[in-house]
Order: structure tokens, then C-alpha cells, then sequence
């Protein structure tokens, strides 16, 4: 008899993984970490140490930006290194007996808080710095630059809820993520699907129950976890999750061939991406480059807008890679489901949030081109819908790149509310590229919402006669056209992409290969008639009996 135990939850990443439950602890655990009496002063130097190294780092990556920045940066690191700041942090650790990395994390936001309730500006500013140095100490402090010590990196990631920046820093080397909670906004998923790492959210408290090491099963198409799987099952989750690894080794394999359809046409497939990891995942299956770096997921829980010095820390692992290739970083889209705290109440999304805010995107402006010196910078706009949006800023672009002394990137206009395609004549003047957001222009021109599972039929004809505009407007002034939106690795929509003339197209770096090896196996021609015939259909289903053939085509190539 199987003591096979089913907890429900709800798919956010397909695939079906089995392996031990590894249970995560988040950084804010370490708020109630605390040391036993004898240790205490061991932990103040420790603490120390922590602060030094930390401060050491920042000082180290000031050295390489422009003489305003590094100002900011350097004042942040001596706030954090005042005596009061290394008193606060002994007593901590002496009288309320905490960690060193939790005594970090109270103090730092002690004094944070401080400057915050200051009432000016650049104070407040500084805070951010202070908050960010005490988080890098703290990981510092609890076992080393890539986290807490007791972070798991391999085997079924079990968690309350991870944020997107976790799940970039897991990387492929877990087979999957069951979270307790998490179902409320899909960005980690959105992370987890890019790297191709099944996951389930949502699946209660039970889960948090499971002992460490428990064998597990993921289901991320049905939504659930299996606890004590039955012989059979955890067999069949072994051999898919092989099959996904030798499925990663072919596209590594295959990652030299060129993406070149049948009849000459070649189209760059780039990746999007939202960390390192997808970044080397990517690369490693023969990506050109990155065709969308999301730049806001890191920051969904702060409680004020990045700082200089987080952008570059964000943005440093991640273009290093990029070096001599395609690096489309789009700027901060908070707004709508991405509202990080201190932004709530806020109407409006994405360039229209942040032109608001004129100090947060010099601030993104100038880390990006510090530490993008290397590769072929392309900045993105986001939820563009006039082209007033795209002068504010061009401006703000080129006076950066004036003070950091290097030449202005390519600049380029999420094409995502219908607006802006109907504008599409007006928006391509002011570009230098298009990326068609195929996930928010379907939702917006069928009135649906993006985060229903299967609401995204980017084939549906309303939604293709968008595009077919938008190609015709940039082509006839030389404006090369990306999609970035999930349809691109759509087997469906993908091949209609390309007939309608789309140049590129950016897909989550688990399905690089897989995309690459679909360019291969169409005839472009052919394409560019089935899009035609798709515009004049009637429904999606229309288009779906008329891409079949095709579709089940590509399935098999
Ligand atoms: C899109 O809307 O298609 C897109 C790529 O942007 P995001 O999914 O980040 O909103
Ligand atoms: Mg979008």
C-alpha cells in the first residue's frame, strides 16, 4: 500500500520533477537568529569583519564609475562604517544576543529609519545605501557573498514564498520550487519558467511540514506536490526531469548551428532574462545575447526606489557575461501587479511611473551604463504610449552617457498597449527598435487579464493585425522589430511572428534551443503566407486549424 499524499496547489512553472525537499530559509529569518552567550564576541568581530568586507566591495565598484557616482557611493559606505552604526551592532549582539548577520540587518535599519524620518531627500537617499550595505554584510556574515549559509542549491526548493531574485539566484541546478504561499504574483514564476524550473505555489502549510530531505515529486503542469510518491510516480518525475537535463544538453549541442530558416532567412533569438543564471543558461544554448533584462523583479519588496549602487549591483553579474553581445536592459516597469510597497497608491505603469521620478532613472541610467560598458547596450522603454515618453527619455540618456563618457545606446520602445501601435507611424521616428510585448498587448486589446493561466492568445487575428502594423511602420523607416512577449516560444505563434516580419525574437532562456531549432525548420515563405491567411481569420481557433500542420511540424523537428 502507497502512503502516496497528495497537497493541492497551482501550477506556475510546467514540468515534473522529483528529488529530496530542501527547505529554504529567507534572509529575514535572520531577524530572530540568535547566539548563545560564550560565542557573543566571536559574532562582534565577526560583524565587524562583515562590515569592513562590505564596505571594501562598494568601495571597490565606486572605483569604477563616474566621479558624481562614486561620491554617492562612498558617502553611503561611510555612513554605514559610523561608530554609532558599529555600536549599535556590539549592543545587538551583547545585550539583545543576536547574530551578527541579524545584529547587521536591526542596525543598519535603525539607522536607515533615521535618515528616512529626516524629512530631505538626500538623507533619504542615503538610507537606501545604509539598507543595502547591511543586506550585503548580513549575507556576508551568514556564510559568504551568495547568501545564508543555509541556503539550499540543489534538490525540490521548498519555501513560505521566494521573490524573483531568489529564484534567478537558484539557477538551474535545482530540479524544482513548491511554495506554501506565492500564488498572488507570478514573477517568480515568470523567472522559473524562463529557466525552465517546474514549480507549484500555493500549496498550504502542509508543505512546510514535510521533513528535509523527504523524496518529493513537483507536478508544475497539474499543480501539486507529491509526498511519499508511489514507486512508479517518482520514477516516471525522475526520467522527465532527465529528459528536460538531456533536452538542455542537445541545445548546448546544437548551440553552433546557425538560426537560419529553410529557405535563408535568418532571425536572432536572444533571451529574456532576469539574472545571472539564465544569462549563462542562455549563452550556453546558443543565445546572441539578451532581448529583455527585467530589471524591476529584484526590487518588488522595497520600501524606496533602488539606489545607484543597488542598480549595479543588480546589473554587474548579469552584463559581465554580455560582453561583446546584444544587452536590452528595460528600464524599472513598476506599476499594475509590480508594485513594490513604497510605491503603493501610485497610478500609472512602467515609463509613466518612473518620468515622475526623474532622480530613479538617472540613477538606473547611470549604473547600467557603468557596468553595460562591454557589451552592445540597447535600452528598452516600457508601456511607451506617446512619444513624449521616448524624448524624456532619449534626453535623459544622452546626458548620461555624457557624464560617463561613453557613446549613447541604442534606445527602444516596448510596443505593449495598443496605443502605441496606433501611434506606430509617430513612435518609430523617435527608436532605434521595437519590442513587440506580446503578453501585455494581447491581455489589453482582448480585455484580458495576463495573469488567468491560457489567457494569452497572441494568435488571436486582432492581436496579429497589431503586429502586422507595427512591422510595416518600422520597416518602411529601417526599425528592426523584436518580440519578447511569450508568444515568441509559442509553437504556434511563433511561426506567424515570423511571416508577419518580425527580425528577432527573445524567448526565456530554457527555450532558446528549442526556438532556434524551430527557425530551422521553417520555411519562411511559406510563414509569411500562413500569416497572411491569419489575419483574415475570425477567431483564434481560426488561426490555430490553420497553423496545425505546421505547429505539429516544429513539435517534432
Ligand atoms: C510583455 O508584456 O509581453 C513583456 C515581455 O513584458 P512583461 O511580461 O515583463 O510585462
Ligand atoms: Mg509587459
Amino acid at each position: 500500500m502507497s502512503a502516496e499524499r497528495r497537497l493541492a496547489g497551482v501550477p506556475a512553472s510546467p514540468g515534473l520533477a522529483a528529488g529530496p525537499a530542501r527547505h529554504w530559509t529567507a534572509a529575514t529569518a535572520l531577524d530572530a537568529a540568535r547566539v548563545e552567550p560564550p560565542e557573543r564576541p566571536a559574532a562582534v568581530v565577526e560583524a565587524n569583519t562583515a562590515l569592513q568586507t562590505a564596505a571594501a566591495e562598494v568601495e571597490a565598484l565606486a572605483a569604477g564609475l563616474n566621479e558624481a557616482d562614486a561620491e554617492i557611493l562612498i558617502t553611503g559606505v561611510l555612513m554605514a562604517a559610523d561608530p554609532t552604526l558599529l555600536a549599535g551592532v556590539e549592543r545587538a549582539i551583547l545585550d539583545q544576543g543576536l547574530s551578527a548577520a541579524a545584529a547587521i540587518l536591526s542596525s543598519t535599519e535603525e539607522q536607515a529609519a533615521l535618515l528616512d524620518s529626516l524629512g530631505d531627500e538626500m538623507l533619504a537617499a542615503r538610507a537606501s545605501d545604509v539598507r543595502s550595505l547591511g543586506h550585503r554584510a548580513a549575507r556576508l556574515a551568514s556564510g559568504g557573498s551568495d547568501g545564508p549559509a543555509s541556503r539550499p542549491t540543489e534538490g525540490i526548493i521548498v519555501a513560505h514564498d521566494l521573490g524573483p531574485a531568489d529564484v534567478a539566484e537558484l539557477g538551474t541546478a535545482i530540479s524544482a520550487i513548491a511554495l506554501a504561499s506565492g500564488g498572488i504574483t507570478g514573477h517568480a514564476a515568470i523567472v522559473a519558467r524562463s529557466l525552465g524550473i517546474p514549480m507549484v505555489v500555493g500549496v498550504g502549510a502542509a508543505l512546510l511540514a514535510l521533513p528535509e530531505g523527504a523524496e518529493v515529486i513537483v507536478d508544475g503542469d497539474a499543480g501539486a506536490v507529491l509526498a511519499d510518491p508511489e514507486v512508479g510516480h517518482f520514477e516516471a518525475a525522475r526520467s522527465a526531469s532527465a529528459a528536460r537535463q538531456q533536452a538542455t544538453q542537445q541545445a548546448k549541442a546544437m548551440s553552433s548551428l546557425p538560426a537560419v530558416t529553410r529557405d535563408g532567412v535568418r532571425v536572432v533569438v536572444l533571451a529574456n532574462v532576469a539574472g545571472a543564471a539564465e544569462v549563462e543558461a542562455a549563452l550556453g544554448a546558443g543565445a546572441e545575447g539578451v532581448g529583455l533584462l527585467r530589471t524591476e523583479l529584484s526590487f518588488l519588496d522595497r520600501s524606496s526606489w533602488p539606489t545607484a549602487l543597488d542598480h549595479r549591483l543588480f546589473f554587474e553579474p548579469i552584463l559581465a557575461p554580455l560582453e561583446g553581445r546584444t544587452a536590452t536592459v528595460r528600464l524599472l516597469d513598476f506599476g499594475g501587479d509590480k508594485t513594490p510597497p513604497f510605491l503603493s497608491g501610485q497610478h500609472g505603469r512602467g515609463i509613466d511611473i518612473l518620468l515622475r521620478h526623474p532622480g530613479a532613472l538617472r540613477d538606473q541610467l547611470s549604473a547600467m551604463l557603468a557596468a553595460g560598458r562591454g557589451t552592445h547596450l540597447h535600452v528598452l522603454v516600457p508601456m511607451v504610449y506617446e512619444v513624449r515618453q521616448l524624448r524624456a527619455v532619449r534626453a535623459a540618456l544622452t546626458e548620461s552617457a555624457a557624464a560617463a563618457g561613453v557613446p549613447v545606446p541604442l534606445l527602444g520602445a516596448m510596443i505593449e498597449v495598443p496605443a502605441a501601435v496606433t501611434l506606430a507611424d509617430q513612435v518609430v521616428r523617435e527608436v532605434d527598435f521595437l519590442s513587440i510585448g506580446t503578453n501585455d498587448l494581447t491581455a489589453l486589446q482582448l480585455g484580458l487579464d495576463r495573469a488567468e493561466p491560457g489567457a494569452k492568445p497572441a494568435h488571436h487575428p486582432a492581436v496579429l493585425r497589431l503586429i502586422d502594423t507595427v512591422c510595416r511602420a518600422a520597416h518602411a523607416v529601417g526599425v528592426t522589430v523584436a518580440v519578447c512577449g511569450e508568444s515568441a516560444s509559442d509553437p504556434t505563434a511563433m511561426p506567424l511572428l515570423l511571416g508577419l516580419g518580425v527580425d528577432e525574437l527573445s524567448v526565456g532562456s530554457s527555450r532558446v534551443g528549442r526556438v532556434r531549432a524551430w527557425v530551422r525548420a521553417v520555411d519562411h515563405a511559406e510563414a509569411t503566407a500562413l500569416a497572411g491567411l491569419a489575419l483574415l481569420a475570425e477567431s483564434a481557433q481560426d488561426v490555430e486549424k490553420l497553423v496545425e500542420p505546421l505547429r505539429t511540424a516544429l513539435l517534432a523537428s
